[in-house]
């Protein structure tokens, strides 16, 4: 009953207080306004192909293409943004929809853990299996260590009993865990165009993440480049040129298999000359040479860096891969400075705690999460809410 009351509250505060895609503005922290009335979800941007052999890697070209003419050109134009792009849902309050995406997926961790909290003896025994639980979610070893050895610490100095108590304890540790007091704003608001490169691995979420960036921007009164950087994998410069359509942004392409350095420079180069706020550039993430991957990505960086320096380097990794995943990110945090990290897919996961590990691991904020496919399915990472969905009810 007690739990219950609980989680109602809590839902009522996080639905009213909304937690708002923070964007640092001129110092001030800035929330996008909530419409009057939602919009309702509209259908994801088509999928890519699971697996696309890797194009090989043709002699860099220095031309970008202009996106939608299907010709190449010397200079890069730009596409007119359509009319009257859609609307998306507010920010606010995105990651209360995490609660039921994951109760979707059986969500055994929370449960799991819950249900040890509310035995009426915690022994060793319950102590070793609650460490079991956060492991098997993927919470990572030193974390598991320090948080279960911190809970029985507290319990027994605080002799808690009940398992509200109990659950409010667990809460507090593992809202701790996740460093609250970190800076996950979007640096967008320096010198413009603020410049936004997106790393990680096919298949993790870049270009998708791209879009839902893209359309938060702008609903927010931001205008938006997308560069197509990602010339090695066939669909995703037309990927991202749906998302483009969607919201009303503009896109710089060039021919696939070129020189994903060289659509960078021109997109960066196209954003500089029309004044616009945010170039959003997509990245090739192919990973069966590491050494070539690293070599490129920092030369996209290096030749970005020509017009001015990049504002924020968003890291998309895959909760589902768990702690492959982690290693797949060492491999990107040692090219590139990266600034934050964007955790998709846990709608797919019942192992939230990666998370954890993965802040942990990198040092490196998480900023944003993906909660689905649909455009709206990107949540501004919060700890504490976050927590709340990951232990349920
Ligand atoms: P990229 O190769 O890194 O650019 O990856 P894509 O953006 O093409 O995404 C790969 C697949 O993951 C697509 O089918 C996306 O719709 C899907 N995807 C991306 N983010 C999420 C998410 O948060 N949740 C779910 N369920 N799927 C996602």
């Amino acid at each position: 009953m007690d739990l219950l009351v609980i989680a109602v509250i809590l839902g009522v505060v996080l639905l009213a207080g909304g937690i708002g895609l923070v964007v640092s503005r001129r110092g001030k922290q800035a929330e996008i306004e909530a419409p009057a009335r939602p919009v309702p979800v509209e259908p994801a941007a088509p999928a890519a192909p699971e697996a696309l052999p890797e194009q090989p890697s043709a002699e860099p070209s220095a031309t970008a293409e202009t996106s939608g003419t299907g010709t190449k050109e010397k200079e890069p134009e730009a596409e007119a943004a359509p009319a009257a792009p859609e609307k998306p849902e507010p920010t606010a309050g995105r990651l209360v929809r995490l609660r039921a995406r994951l109760a979707r997926s059986q969500n055994a961790f929370g449960k799991g853990l819950l249900g040890l909290l509310s035995r009426d003896r915690l022994d060793d025994d319950a102590w070793e299996e609650i460490e079991e639980t956060l492991i098997t979610a993927d919470v990572g070893l030193d974390a598991t260590t320090d948080i279960v050895g911190r809970l029985r610490e507290r319990t027994r100095v605080l002799g808690t009993k009940t398992s509200a108590d109990l659950r409010a304890l667990l809460a507090e540790e593992l809202t701790a865990a996740l460093d609250p007091g970190m800076d996950r704003s979007l640096n967008v608001n320096g010198d413009k165009p603020a410049v936004v490169l997106v790393v990680g691995v096919n298949g993790a979420g870049k270009t998708t993440t791209c879009g839902k960036i893209g359309r938060v921007l702008i609903a927010d009164g931001r205008s938006v480049l997308f560069g197509a950087a990602d010339t090695f994998r066939a669909a995703a410069a037309d990927q991202l040129q749906t998302w483009a359509g969607r919201v009303g942004a503009e896109i710089v392409r060039g021919p696939e298999g070129g020189d994903p350095a060289s659509v960078a420079f021109d997109a960066v180069k196209r954003g500089t000359e029309t004044g616009v706020d945010t170039v959003l550039v997509d990245t090739a993430g192919r990973l069966q040479n590491k050494v070539g991957l690293m070599d490129e990505l920092s030369k996209v960086k290096r030749v970005v860096e020509k017009h001015g320096p990049v504002a924020e380097t968003l890291l998309v990794l895959d909760a589902t891969t768990g702690q492959n995943g982690l290693a797949q990110a060492q491999v990107f945090t040692d090219a590139v400075n990266v600034t934050g990290v964007v955790l998709t897919k846990l709608d797919g996961t019942a192992k939230g705690g990666i998370v954890i590990a993965v802040q942990r691991k990198l040092g490196i904020p998480v900023k944003l999460v993906g909660l689905g496919e649909g455009p709206d399915d990107l949540a501004p990472f919060e700890p504490a809410a976050f927590v709340d969905a990951l232990l349920g009810d």
